[in-house]
């Protein structure tokens, strides 16, 4: 039996988002073991999130749940992308739900999908592979200040380091998008969670290291010598003629 990959997109409301979920949509419609766990980062469910899932026949594969950043992390206007975790608290809202619903005697992965990113297919391919007890690896490109961020291996196919230029004294030097795991280890390691209290780029180090070693990562992707997912950022819209457009309205109004 295929085995069942839950994907987990922390995902908020902006002008892209429609485009951002259009994208990803699409995938899941190619992957039938996909199940989409869509975390918004919103006080309530949207009719945005809920009619996407319906347009694309998703209703019976997704899980729409909700949790707002509190307000000391959200970013504001003007902040660097990166002065605060992005999507922490969504994603261990979703691992509480795995936690709950995943059946222990299925095999099935867990994957950090984020919904700006670019995957193939062939991906999930490669994360149905990951066996009991392991976290698989694989490069990602367009990250880190590189090409190419990966997994180096030795002569016995075993993961020994990183090629990460950036800060790579990190205990896993890897994105979010580089890595998969297999639900068992996130049942025996049960209180394994995202953290706000570490560095910039730590994140995926803080939970790798509660439920892993670097020997145990079981490289993916003919080695870690293949590209299947791209750490793609979307241009922020500058929407100056909407704004004048409104107040046009306004004045019109007044
Ligand atoms: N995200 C979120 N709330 C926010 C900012 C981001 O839920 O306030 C989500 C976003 O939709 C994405 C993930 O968290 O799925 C990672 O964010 P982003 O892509 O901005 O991070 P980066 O690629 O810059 O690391
Ligand atoms: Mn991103």
């Amino acid at each position: 039996d295929e085995p069942t990959i839950y994907c987990i997109t922390p995902t908020y409301a902006r002008p892209e988002q429609k485009a951002e979920l259009t994208r990803l949509s699409h995938l899941f419609m190619l992957a039938s073991n996909l199940h989409w766990i869509i975390v918004e980062d919103s006080e309530v469910q949207t009719q945005l999130v809920k009619n996407l899932l319906t347009q694309a026949n998703l209703n019976k594969r997704s899980v729409v749940l909700n949790i707002k950043t509190p307000d000391q992390f959200k970013l504001k206007g003007k902040d660097p992308n990166w002065k605060k975790p992005r999507g922490a608290e969504q994603r261990n809202l979703a691992l509480e739900w795995i936690r709950q619903n995943a059946d222990p005697n299925k095999r099935s992965m867990v994957f950090f999908m984020d919904d700006d990113n670019t995957y193939t297919v062939e991906l999930f391919r490669e994360i149905a592979k990951i066996e009991e007890g392991h976290v698989g690896v694989w490069p990602v490109g367009l990250v880190g200040g590189l090409m190419v961020e990966k997994p180096l291996l030795n002569e016995n196919n075993q993961v020994i380091g990183f090629n990460a230029a950036w800060r790579p004294e990190r205990p896993f030097p890897i994105d979010m998008a580089g890595f998969a795991i297999s639900t068992d280890l996130l049942l025996k390691f049960s209180k394994a969670v995202f953290s706000y209290e570490v560095e910039r780029g730590y994140q995926e180090s803080e939970i790798l290291r509660q439920i892993t070693a670097r020997v145990d990562l079981q490289p993916l992707a003919d080695l870690c010598t293949k590209v299947l997912v791209w750490h793609t950022r979307t241009e922020k819209t500058k929407l100056v003629y909407e704004e004048k457009l409104i107040k046009s309205h306004q004045e019109r109004s007044d």
